[in-house]
């Protein structure tokens, strides 16, 4: 992967870069930083552009056979020592899954780990057995690159087996680097810590977030946006995480909605309307945003596809559901009607009377029954 690829921390890379450029990089470095701010990317992407045979500005190029295997994970110089649950387990048993959740995602914390291995609550650990692997394979020649690097992520859970790393760490073999990736220092044995030169992975700004999460949610409102950044301290898993749960709970209340809508049982309806009315405005706007940019995106589906659509995924099932009754004439007259009551919204309208009046209208739009627009 490429630093670009890396959320912020635009200081930490330019450190990181230069270091590459002017061949400086220690042997062994440990990048400390709280869950979900990016220090495990930061190491993969340092590693990567290490041991391509072309960096660019002290970046992997990305185009080279050598970039190729890193950026699946299968570069032969590239190793990874990881927390395991289960006895005489290590890393290598784990890679598969390790690469698979990779490909997937870059950021990820360590209990997102812990759940993909274990469906059990084991305790977790770097052990004895995972020492002797690292020294084992370091023991070893180069296998095509003219560095190698050891990433070990998380060296808290090494406990007090990180002893049998120490001499290795003081002196590694040549043309070896350790790039260990840590949340809480005060966990590590000193011992550790000494051998290698601390470089800190600051908490994500604000500002940092903000344009992030925009590009990924467009159709987030700037309130939504400030609670989850808020609530992610700085982190950008925790950020993806609140979004997610977000959109999972707006998606589950659209999805209701429109079947009660289709229905047109009146009962069914006020009810509905009854749970709404008590959210807060806020809410409110946030549900009606987000609904506009479902129908939005149903408008265009016939054209762009599903991925270029922007259809959030939880909502893809209901999308073909919709898309096979709907017209777009049906559609443009409910995304009107949407748009027009977010604005009655932020008059402050009654949220009783607007969702009622606007699910008897998407009645009778659906039904057929609506020309007024
Ligand atoms: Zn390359």
């Amino acid at each position: 992967m490429k630093f670009s690829e890396v959320v912020g921390q635009e200081r930490v890379k330019d450190n990181i870069r230069s270091m590459i450029i002017q061949h400086k990089v220690p042997h062994a470095v440990l990048l400390l930083g709280s869950s979900g701010v990016g220090a495990l990317p930061l190491a993969i992407a340092m590693a990567h552009a290490m041991v391509c045979p072309s960096p660019v500005q002290g970046e992997a190029c990305g185009a080279c056979p050598s970039c190729n295997r890193s950026f699946k994970y299968l570069h032969p110089d590239v190793h990874f020592a990881f927390p395991t649950t289960g006895k005489d387990v290590t890393s290598d048993n784990l890679l598969p899954v390790w690469r698979n959740l990779l490909m997937k995602k870059h950021y990820f914390t360590k209990d997102d780990w812990i759940n993909e291995i274990a469906a059990d609550n084991k305790q977790a650990n770097i052990n004895k057995e995972e020492c002797f692997n690292i020294r084992r394979k370091l023991s070893l020649k180069c296998a095509e690159a003219e560095v190698r690097v050891m990433i070990i992520w998380l060296p808290e859970y090494l406990g007090k087996e990180g002893n049998r790393l120490l001499k290795i760490l003081e002196e590694p073999p040549p043309d070896t680097h350790f790039i260990l990736v840590a949340e809480q220092s005060d966990q590590i044995l000193q011992t550790i810590m000494s051998r290698c030169q601390l470089i800190k992975v600051p908490l994500l700004t604000d500002e940092v977030l903000d344009k992030t999460l925009k590009s990924i949610y467009p159709s987030v409102t700037d309130l939504q946006l400030n609670t989850v950044i808020q609530l992610a301290n700085g982190s950008f898993s925790e950020a993806i995480a609140l979004m997610a749960e977000q959109e999972d709970l707006n998606a589950g209340i659209l999805i209701d909605w429109m079947r009660k809508c289709y229905k047109g049982n009146g009962l069914e309806m006020s009810r509905w309307v009854d749970e709404i009315a008590v959210w807060t405005k806020e809410k409110q706007k946030i549900f009606i945003r987000y609904s506009l940019h479902f129908f939005r995106g149903l408008l265009v589906l016939p054209v762009l596809g599903q991925e270029k659509s922007n259809i959030p995924k939880e909502m893809i099932a209901t999308s073909e559901k919709l898309r096979a009754i709907l017209t777009d004439k049906q559609l443009e007259q409910m995304t009107h009607l949407a748009d027009e009551n977010f604005a009655h919204l932020e008059r402050n309208a009654n949220p009783k009377i607007l969702f009622l009046d606007l699910s008897i209208k998407f009645h009778q739009i659906m039904q057929n029954k609506f020309f007024n627009i």
